[in-house]
């Protein structure tokens, strides 16, 4: 099975649940850039309080202190990866591109989950995260549409570009994602 996996697709498409799924059945290392952003957050450290004030508006956290978190863990761990969530537009997917090179690493998989937009502002108010207010989906949807989504064309130029549907039953929409996979 493919394991230097990026996990892409718009707030709500459920990427955090399926990457942690795959990690937990294949023993792979689930780096969550949204999880590990929270924590710092949770922990009131500076790097938190900065992020805190920029993802409760939906906005993206910068560059610099996103890839300073994702260096230290992709160079402190072995063994197959999932990136959740990172990268975020395209100046961040040519910083991983170099820090892979670096690894003498190469991603095998960008997997896009694809989900209509009224189930995913549906999804998204019934989970009721801080960041989850209708106006601040909204613009987290925006933010996803102007400086994600470009990812799509990029990797699918690369030829790495793994489509699967992210509606129905999460053990279903796991499958799919193992059988594209393998
Ligand atoms: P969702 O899947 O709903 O988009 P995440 O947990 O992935 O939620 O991210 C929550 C917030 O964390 C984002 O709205 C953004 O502010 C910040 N964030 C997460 N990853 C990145 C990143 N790679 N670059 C910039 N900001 C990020």
């Amino acid at each position: 099975m493919k394991d230097r996996l990026l996990f892409l697709g718009p707030p709500g498409a459920g990427k955090g649940t399926q990457a942690e799924r795959l990690c937990n059945a294949h023993g792979l290392n689930h780096l969550s850039t949204g999880d590990l952003l929270r924590a710092e957050v949770d922990a009131k450290s500076a790097l938190g309080t900065e992020a805190a004030e920029l993802m409760n508006k939906g906005e993206l956290v910068s560059d610099s202190l996103v890839l300073a978190i994702v260096k230290s863990r992709m160079k402190s761990q072995s063994g197959g990866w999932v990136l959740d969530g990172f990268p975020r537009n395209v100046n961040q997917a040519k910083a991983l591109q170099i820090l892979l090179e670096e690894l003498d690493q190469q991603i095998q998989g960008v997997v896009l989950l694809e989900l209509d937009e009224v189930a995913l502002v549906q999804r998204l108010l019934s989970r009721g995260r801080t960041d989850d207010n209708e106006d601040v989906i909204r613009h987290r949807l925006e933010v996803y549409a102007e400086q994600t989504e470009p990812l799509v064309d990029y990797y699918l130029n690369q030829g790495l570009l793994l489509r699967v549907p992210a509606s129905g039953a999460i053990e279903e929409i796991q499958t799919h994602i193992e059988d594209v996979l393998s």
